[in-house]
């Protein structure tokens, strides 16, 4: 059988592809099989599902098409009426082999309870430069505009010793950075019989050799002084903290069901920046949540502004189906939220620029990511972008550069030859 898999939505749905990839290999069958790796964060990731269905079905009218993932919970219908053959959730998804032979058998495919992360595991290589690890799965915090904690599932995390297992693996096959991730990683080991934090499994994980591990998104609440005390001893955490914001207003963090506030997520990001050699900071900010009103959008760019993040994901509020957020009022103007995402957008330009330029002339250590002919670029430990003239290093491979000059949204280097 061919398959192919598709992926849309985050990095957690990323890691899942190459599971999916990894655990369809060599499916017995002549056809060909489809699976589309679905995301249901916005409206718009749910009507992009949709219509990878029904493109699929056009253009390859023998083919299986199936959809699983976070949009086939959310949206299963919809996913069907656009064409697909099966659509299995998240509960399922790693079982997703023994569910395809069983439809190809004429079988109904048995649903099963949620399983532990231990099945899940990958080898790599990953058809890109960084591997991804997750760790963690579900969320029990309940914000009230997400989707994602309704269809993940309850809370679950790795084992120390199997996420070492697969991180070793991953290396072995010759990743020099390994992206942690899960749907909430500061609730990472709350499920585990001895709970083990996350500063635990990160102590683990860089007694490994040869490898560098980066943190994908980190909610306040994991920024912990253990956590900044290991990045500030250990060179093979990648000092970069991406910490979702969201609002930087008390009233919306708590209509939003953010657990911190304002102050707490300032005096958290200020430690870290300070604590930890070449640090820098990205974050998430949502405009437009309900009641949303100047005043309490300007304390989102002045506490942006002290902070001065690398980088800023910007979302506009949409109101997703079943969620509290979806039933309040006080609506923001979709005119007015797309003018302040504007606005903060342009801050945030200014901010990235300000913290590119303090690392003008220093040498960092660029993962190489893209090769194009005469040139290549990749991000640095504390994800500064980097472009280098020349022939391309290995892809993965991780190269001393010198930062020479400041580009638009990334900066010049030429590698250091020591
Ligand atoms: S912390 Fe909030 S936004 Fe993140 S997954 Fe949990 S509920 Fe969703």
């Amino acid at each position: 059988m061919r398959v192919f898999v598709h992926t849309l939505g985050c990095r957690v749905n990323q890691y899942e592809a190459q599971f999916l990839t990894e655990a369809l290999t060599d499916l017995p069958g002549n056809g060909e099989l489809h699976v589309i790796n679905t995301c249901t964060v916005t409206g718009l990731a749910d009507r992009k599902a949709r219509q990878l269905v029904r493109r699929l079905r056009r253009e390859h009218p023998q083919a299986w098409v199936m959809a699983v993932g976070c949009g086939a919970d959310g949206s299963p219908q919809g996913l069907l009426r656009a064409g697909a053959h099966l659509v299995v959730g998240n509960r399922d998804k790693a079982r997703l082999r023994e569910i395809v032979t069983g439809y190809f058998h004429g079988e109904s495919p048995q649903f099963a309870d949620w399983p532990d992360l231990s099945g899940e595991q990958v080898r790599g290589p990953f058809p890109r430069a960084r591997a991804l690890l997750k760790v963690q799965d579900g969320c029990t915090v309940g914000c009230t505009f997400c989707r994602a904690w309704r269809v993940r599932g309850p809370l679950r995390s790795k084992p120390l010793a199997v996420a070492r297992a697969e991180a070793r693996a991953l290396a072995r096959n010759g990743h020099q950075e390994i992206v942690i991730l899960g749907i909430n990683l500061a609730q990472y080991g709350q499920d585990l019989p001895d709970r083990p934090s996350l500063v635990a499994l990160l102590a683990e994980l860089i007694k490994i050799e040869g490898v560098r591990f980066r943190l994908s998104s980190l909610n306040p609440e994991g920024v912990t002084p253990e956590l900044i005390e290991l990045f500030s001893k250990e060179g093979k955490l990648c000092p970069y903290l991406h910490m979702p914001l969201q609002s930087g207003d008390d009233q919306v963090l708590k209509a939003m069901g953010r657990p911190y506030t304002a102050q707490e997520y300032r005096e958290r990001a200020q430690a870290f920046l300070k604590n930890v050699p070449r640090a820098t900071l990205g974050t998430d900010a949502m405009v437009g949540f309900p009641g949303e009103d100047e005043g309490a959008f300007q304390p989102t760019l002045d506490l942006l502004g002290e902070l001065k993040p690398l980088n800023v994901h910007i979302f506009r509020f949409s109101p997703r189906p079943g969620t509290l957020a979806a039933r309040l009022g006080n609506r923001v103007e979709s005119a007015l939220a797309a003018q302040r995402a504007q606005r903060l957008a342009s801050l945030a330009r200014t901010w990235s620029s300000e913290v590119r330029a303090q690392f003008l002339g220093k040498v960092l250590h660029m993962v190489v990511e893209e090769a194009k002919p005469q040139e290549f670029t990749g991000h640095t430990e504390n994800y500064i972008p980097v472009r280098v003239e020349g022939a391309a290093p290995p892809r993965g491979t991780i190269v001393p550069v010198r930062l020479v000059q400041m580009g638009e949204e990334d900066m010049k280097g030429v590698i250091v030859h020591r």
